[in-house]
């Protein structure tokens, strides 16, 4: 089977491995011939990252570089880029990374002609309506990790510096006109990165799956995203150099963020104030997170999990066939049980159980949990109690 193909569902994705050199053409297309290309400073040491810079300085030499990127970025690493496409004279944006440098990309390109500050954006009520869609730059997305599905995704995670707030900036047209999913760009990816993005991709179709909302579309996808991850995450890790594993890992991260315009739900409401406040990869964030959320959900989602289960083929299927799945999958790739084991302690247990029931993931958990909910499931975490 090849796994080479040309989709357009949500956007236009250009699949399979090599198709990088399509680059220039697939910007041309998009009468991009000026893009700034954005990344964050560690992929900018990297040889994928020169490779992609020399593919787009010799096909349009106009091609501007912002490579400073920070991990859980803010405001002032979207301000830094507007700034450099505006004295540039940039049509375009191209970016490559992982969740951080794509988020800021599409911020970039969104903020490129608005006159309003980034803020005003807040993906709250219909602020979006307030957007200058004729000021929005088309912009490209390659995704160096499988995992947020960034490149699919309509919004950007961007933190709030002064208030410590993840905030969601949303507008439909943030959605990158086209993807370049090319899985060879992943292989270089190191068994940790590999572990905690790859769980990420499989809480967004987790959490999509069980959100109570109507969406079949995304409950179709879901369940096949967590199918790819259950066969080929444990593949991707063990030898990055499998090219097969790393196109299913991308498809199902794809996948996962298609999947959870469904909704989100508890693992990502508190995931999102740990990674503001702790700085956490949100991915492991969430690797960690998953089994405490599952065992508070159980009530309402047993039957699904059971029927998941089912599909993935598990030997038990049953909630608690999938749970102890879920727990050997963290186990065997090395992810820790315990937030005490990444250095977090409960002192800031309420700070994060408020971040969590403001946060909009909050609203598709299958069960309605408050701000006690979220302390008592942090708490668990931190000390490791199932
Ligand atoms: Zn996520």
């Amino acid at each position: 089977m090849s796994l080479t193909a040309n989709w357009n569902y949500p956007t236009a994705i250009r699949f399979g491995a090599g198709r990088i050199k399509e680059l220039v053409s697939v910007c041309q297309e998009l009468n991009i011939h000026k893009p700034l290309l954005v990344t964050d400073a560690g992929l900018a040491t990297l040889p994928v990252f020169a490779q992609v810079k020399a593919l787009l300085s010799e096909g349009l030499p106009g091609t501007g570089v912002f490579d400073q990127v920070r991990p859980n970025p803010g405001g002032s690493d979207v301000e830094k880029g507007v700034a450099l496409f505006r004295q540039g004279g940039h049509d375009g944006v191209v970016s490559i990374g992982g969740g951080s440098a794509l988020d800021v990309g599409k911020a970039i390109a969104l903020m490129a002609g608005q006159t309003l500050p980034l803020w005003d954006f807040e993906d709250v009520g219909d602020n979006w309506t307030r957007v200058n869609v004729a000021g929005v730059a088309p912009s490209v997305a390659i995704p160096t990790t499988s995992g947020t599905g960034s490149e699919v995704g309509r919004a950007s995670l961007i933190i709030d510096e002064e208030n410590h707030r993840k905030v969601i900036i949303f507008h439909p047209s943030m959605l990158p006109k086209i993807v370049l999913a090319d899985p060879e760009l992943t292989a270089g990816l190191p068994p940790k990165l590999t572990a905690a993005t790859g769980v990420d991709a499989f809480v967004h179709n987790l959490e999509a799956y069980c959100s109570p909302f109507y969406h079949p579309m995304a409950q179709g996808v879901a369940l096949e995203g967590m199918k790819l991850v259950h066969e080929y995450l444990q593949q991707a890790y063990d030898d990055g150099s499998n090219i097969e594993a790393r196109s299913q890992m991308l498809a199902a991260s794809i996948m996962g963020a298609t999947a959870f315009q469904k909704g989100l739900g508890g693992v990502h409401a508190l995931s999102h104030p740990i990674g503001a406040v702790f700085d956490t990869h949100h991915g492991l964030a969430n690797a960690i997170m998953l089994p405490y959320v599952l065992v508070r959900n159980k009530a309402a989602i047993a039957d699904k999990l059971a029927a998941a289960a089912r599909y993935l083929n598990l030997p038990d299927c049953s909630f608690e066939g999938f749970l102890q799945w879920v727990l050997d999958l963290r186990q065997s790739l090395g992810i820790p049980h315990t937030l005490a084991d990444i250095g977090i302690d409960e002192s800031q247990a309420q700070l994060i159980a408020e971040g969590a029931k403001k946060d909009p993931s909050d609203g598709g958990n299958p069960v309605e949990l408050s701000v006690d909910d979220y302390r008592e499931i942090f708490i668990a975490a931190v000390k490791g109690i199932l």
